[in-house]
C-alpha cells in the first residue's frame, strides 16, 4: 500500500478513510494483521495494524523489508490519446519501471487535456501491484516543442518514428542509434494516433540527442507503440 507519511521503524501512520475502507472493509484485515507499504522513499516495511476503524485506523512501522530499488533514469514522453489507452500506457510505463512520465502536446494530437492526478492515481496503483517501491512521477501536459526547447544537455532521446515503416532499412533501424550509450540518461519519443508532422519530424531529426528508432514493420498503435518502446529500451539499455 503507498503512504505518503515517513516509514521509519517505530514510526505510526494514521490511515485515511479511503485507506481504512480498503484495509479493513474490504481487505478485512484487524488488529494485529500485518500489510506492507512503501512511500517511494523508504523502500518496503512491514506494519502492524495497531488500530482498526471505520473511518481511519493506525498502523506501526516495524521492519524495512526491502531497500527503495529505484528505476533506470528513463522518461517516457507521449502524446495523450483517449482516455482508457492514456490510462493504459501510463499504467504499463509505471509497471516497467520509466522513472518519470510525461505527456506532450504534439501538432495532430487530439487530447488536449488530461488529469494529472488521475494519471498519477494510476502510477501509484500500478507500482503497488507490481511490488515496487517507487512510483513514477507524472508530469503536467506540455507542448513538445517547449520540451525540445528546453532539452536538458545530456538525455539522449528514443524517438519512435512511424516513418521508418516502410523504408529499405527498416528492420535494422530497429535498434539502430540505440547502440550502449553509456550511462546517459534516456527518453522515449512516442506520438499521437495522428503521428508526427512533418515539422516535428524534421525539427527533431536536428538534434544529435535524438535517435530515430522503427519498432518494426507494421504502424502499431500509439499504446502499443509505448510498450513495444519501452520493452526494446528494456532489452538494448537497462538494467
Ligand atoms: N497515423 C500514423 C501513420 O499512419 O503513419 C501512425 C501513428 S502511430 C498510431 C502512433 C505513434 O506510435 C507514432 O507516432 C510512433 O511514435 C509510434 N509508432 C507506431 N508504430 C511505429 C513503428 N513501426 N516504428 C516506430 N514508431 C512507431
Amino acid at each position: 500500500l503507498f503512504v505518503n507519511d515517513d516509514l521509519g521503524e517505530g514510526q505510526s501512520v494514521p490511515l485515511s478513510r479511503d485507506h481504512a475502507h480498503y484495509l479493513f472493509g474490504v481487505m478485512r484485515l484487524t488488529a494485529g494483521d500485518r500489510i506492507l507499504l512503501f512511500n517511494g522513499r523508504d523502500g518496503e516495511v512491514s506494519a502492524r495494524v495497531v488500530e482498526a476503524g471505520k473511518r481511519g485506523g493506525t498502523l506501526l512501522v516495524e521492519a524495512v523489508t526491502k531497500p527503495l530499488q529505484m528505476p533506470p533514469d528513463l522518461w517516457l514522453l507521449f502524446a495523450p490519446i483517449k482516455k482508457a489507452r492514456t490510462d493504459f500506457i501510463v499504467e504499463k510505463a509505471a509497471e516497467m519501471g520509466a522513472a518519470r512520465i510525461c505527456p506532450v502536446a504534439t501538432e495532430f494530437t487530439n487530447s488536449e487535456r488530461i488529469r494529472q492526478d488521475r494519471l498519477q492515481a494510476h502510477a501509484v496503483e500500478a507500482a503497488e501491484q507490481c511490488g515496487g517501491t517507487w512510483v513514477p512521477e507524472v508530469a503536467g501536459l506540455e507542448k513538445l516543442d517547449r520540451v525540445l526547447d528546453d532539452w536538458p544537455a545530456d538525455r539522449q532521446l528514443m524517438f519512435c518514428d512511424e516513418a521508418l515503416v516502410g523504408e529499405a532499412a527498416s528492420s535494422s533501424a530497429l535498434t539502430g542509434g540505440l547502440g550502449r550509450g553509456g550511462d546517459a540518461p534516456w527518453a522515449i519519443l512516442i506520438g499521437p494516433e495522428g503521428g508526427f508532422s512533418d515539422r516535428e519530424r524534421q525539427r527533431l531529426r536536428g538534434f544529435d540527442f535524438a535517435h530515430r528508432v522503427s519498432l518494426g514493420p507494421r504502424i502499431l498503435r500509439a499504446d502499443t507503440a509505448a510498450v513495444a518502446a519501452l520493452t526494446l529500451w528494456q532489452m538494448q539499455l537497462g538494467d
